[in-house]
This record gives C-alpha cells, structure tokens and sequence, in this order.
C-alpha cells in the first residue's frame, strides 16, 4: 500500500480524495495555487505545497511544479481527481518515468479514449453498441453526403478531440451538411488543434445513461450499475441518479455486462465511466471518461462501496475488493450540482460565504469544501458542493431531498439551490419522465 499520497486537484473532490486516504491510514500532500490558501483541504492535509498563481495553466495544471511536490514530499501516488490533469495521458507517463504511481488507468488507455474517433472503434470491436456512423474522420464533403444518406438525417458532426460539448453541429437535412461539416472541423481546429471531424446519427430523444466500470489490470473487470444524467445543462450535467429511472434490471444487467466484459478485454486499470445514449430500449455508446466522475457518489449510496478506496487500492496492486457478484444495488440515490451561480441565468457569484449550513440525518451526504467566512476565488469551476440523498426507492428519495434542500443554508452569493427546490416539486421530475433536452426546454419556458 502507499505510504503517502499527493492530491493534485482543489474543491470538494480534493477533499473527498483525502477523506479517503485518511481512512486507509495513507498521508496526504495536497498542492494548491496562491488562491487557495485558505482552502479546506489545505487545511485538513498532512502536508501541502504551494503550486504556482491562481490561473490553473501556472498551478494545476503544471505538470513540473506538481512532480516536484511529489519529489519533494516523497510522495509515492497522485490522484487526479476529475478535471485538471485526470485524463492527461502525458502527465501518467511523467509520473510514470519518475516512478510515481499515477492513482488512474495507462497513459495508453487515457490516450485511445480520449480521441473519440479511436475510442468509438475500440468500443465497436469490444462488442459495446455505437451510434450508427462514419468509420473514421470524414473529410470531403462526397463522402460526408454518402454516410449520411445511409444512416439517414439527422445527423450530428463531432470533432475527435472533443469535449465539454464543444465542436459539435447538427445537420437536419443534407442542404445543412456542407455548412455544419465545414463549421464543426474549422471550430474544432480553432478549439483543439485538430480538425478531425466524424458523422454519426443523431438522436432526437435520448436519455444519457452511463455505467460505472472499473477493472483491476490484470483482466477483471465488474460494473457498478449506471446512472442517469440526462437533466443537463449546455451539456453540463445538473442532476444525476442511480439506478435510471428509465432502466429494468434485465437492461441494466445486459449492459453492465457488455460493459465490465470490454473493460476486462481491454486490460484496463482502475475507475471509469463508459457513457451512452439511450433511446427505444437501445444503448449507443459515445465516449469513455477514463477517471472518478463528479457524480459517483450516487453510485456509492447504492451500492455501499467507496469508488476512492478501490481506485488507490488498484493502483497499489492489491486489486478490487469486489467480485461482480458481490455488488448489489439498493434503493435509490440523486445527487444536486450546488454552483455559485446565479439560478436563473447561469452566471458565476464568486464572493464570500457568509453563512453555510448543511442538512443533515438520515440518507443525507454533503460533499464540499466551502465553510462559513469562505471567499470563492473566481479562478475556477463554480461546483461549491454536491448534495447527494438516498432513499428505498425513489419516491423515498425525493421526499428526503425535498427536506434538505430546505434546510440548506448558502448566504452571501447565488447559488442554483432555488432551481432544485422548483425541480423537486415538478411532476415531470417525479415521474422520471425526462430526456437530455428537458431541463433547457424547462429553463426556456420560466423565462
Ligand atoms: P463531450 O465529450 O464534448 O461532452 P459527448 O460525445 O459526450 O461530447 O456528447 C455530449 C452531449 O452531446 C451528449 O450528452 C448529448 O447531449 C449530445 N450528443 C452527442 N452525440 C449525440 C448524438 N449522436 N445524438 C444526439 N445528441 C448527441
């Protein structure tokens, strides 16, 4: 096992990182930026190491700085987080050649999923359902009217090196397909020095559904069911639960399994998430996130196991403490994406946290880094914390998640609190009956 672990992200997901190894008796050294100084866990770490200015490019996301913390330190892991350096492959290969365990799958593996064209393919011959496409990059605009014909409009042009929803055009009919498919490569050029561009269908209704895999390296690999996150916002996730509303376990059995079988065949190490639409009882996959999610908590509320101790266990090669069959799901869990935003138009409310108080009892899980007194830098993410409920089953859920969102207190700045206390009570919500385009088409008529 690790001796010592060093924490090379900021906020709550710091902070859950260093619960964790608290837990398994593991030391902890955190980097932080000059900006957070005063941050929770800079105060709660064993060690910590100041990185660089605010701007993340000169703190975390300097690779050099952060290895020289670790070299310093005598810290024998990173983990990532999500965000910053989680699924930089070059960053795994740094660590990798100083003999630094990199808490997350090879450099290999980050780099295939994260270039959608090779991680459609790779997900394709691992027996994972796709959405009908082109093979590959398409680049003349011949070809483009050939596979789109075939697959039939609409259809959705995607830049490879995608992400954050960017580089992505639909064309409704073929007089839109020149346009689109010049835009999304020039876009994607601008945006990711790389034009490549591929065509797939384009869903009208779907759901998104994503299963939590992890495999241990050596060939096994188990799912830990899914979760819905198709209450979105610019592609931005809102609101998230486990199990879907929308799956029957027969469904949710078919496709963890193909899942955790790809997961085992591709040798992979660690935690990761295998994301699809949904839509008429089909699952087509579109990308693979090669790190712990913002919303695994939901996931951990179902199933009763820490995605964090089995990530460090992994990767000290003391491999899962699970066997698939091992995993069962109980109940029902959703988790809200508290930001410093202003509920109505979205924009970021950076300032001082007057007062904070948290709800609490039975089923209720607060995971942040803010505290009563905190100034939020406007450096940053606006995700201030996450409240995640979980219930016997979802009608029990709502019920505990109405009642803590009314207790919970955030004074000082705007928060999307408000929103979810009207999501709560509305009769789409409750029902389950949402796909990826309800919350904008629902934020467009409160206007
Ligand atoms: P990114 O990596 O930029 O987040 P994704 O491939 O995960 O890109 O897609 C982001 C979102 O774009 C999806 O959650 C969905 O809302 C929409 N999207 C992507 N592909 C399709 C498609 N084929 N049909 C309909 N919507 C799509």
């Amino acid at each position: 096992m690790f001796q010592k672990i060093l924490i090379a992200n900021r906020g709550e997901i710091a902070l859950r990182v260093l619960r964790a190894c608290k837990e398994l008796g593991i030391q902890t050294v955190v980097v932080h930026s000059t900006a957070d100084a005063d941050a929770m866990h800079v105060r709660l770490a064993d060690e910590s190491v100041c990185i660089g200015p605010p701007p993340s490019r000169d703190s975390y996301l300097n690779i050099h700085q952060i290895v020289a913390a670790c070299e310093i330190t005598g810290a024998d892991a990173v983990h990532p987080g999500y965000g910053f350096l989680s699924e930089n492959a070059k960053f795994a290969d740094i660590l990798a050649a100083h003999n630094i365990t990199f808490i997350g799958p090879s450099g290999d593996h980050i780099r295939i999923m994260g270039d959608k064209i090779e991680a459609k393919r790779t997900a394709k011959r691992l027996g994972i359902p796709v959405v009908p496409g082109s093979d590959g990059a398409v680049t003349d605009q011949k070809e483009a009217r050939r596979i789109a014909a075939e697959i039939g409009y609409p259809v959705i042009i995607k830049a490879s090196a995608g992400g954050g929803g960017r580089g992505m055009k639909v064309a409704l009919t073929e007089a839109d397909l020149e346009i689109a498919l010049q835009t999304a490569s020039t876009e994607a050029g601008a945006a990711f020095g790389d034009d490549a561009v591929y065509i797939e269908k384009y869903l009208e209704k779907p759901r998104h559904i994503e299963v939590q895999v992890f495999g241990d390296g050596a060939g096994r690999g188990v799912h830990f069911g899914e979760r819905d996150c198709s209450l979105q916002r610019r592609h931005q996730k809102v609101w998230e639960e486990a199990p879907s509303p929308a799956l029957n376990a027969e469904e949710r059995a078919r496709i963890g399994g193909i899942c955790a079988k790809a997961i085992a065949d591709l040798g992979y190490s660690g935690a990761g998430t295998i994301e699809f639409l949904y839509e008429n009882g089909e699952f087509y996959f579109i990308e693979m996130n090669t790190r712990l999610q913002v919303e695994h908590p939901v996931t951990e509320a179902i199933t009763g196991i820490d995605l964090v101790h089995e990530q460090i266990r992994v990767a000290s090669g003391g491999g899962l403490s699970v066997r698939q069959e091992d995993i069962k799901f109980n109940g029902h869990a959703i988790e809200c994406r508290i930001n410093a935003e202003d509920p109505r138009t979205f924009t970021p409310s950076p300032g001082t946290i007057t007062h904070f108080h948290t709800p609490g009892g039975l089923g209720i899980r607060v995971d942040s880094g803010v505290y009563s007194g905190y100034k939020i830098p406007p450096y940053y993410d606006s995700l201030i914390g996450k409240l995640i409920v979980h219930g016997r089953n979802r009608v029990e859920c709502m019920m505990r998640l109405r009642r803590a969102l009314d207790e919970f207190v955030v004074d000082g700045i705007k928060t999307t609190l408000p929103l979810f206390r009207d999501l709560v009570g509305n009769a789409d919500i409750a029902n389950g009956d949402y796909d990826i385009h309800w919350l904008e088409q629902y934020l467009a008529k409160e206007e």
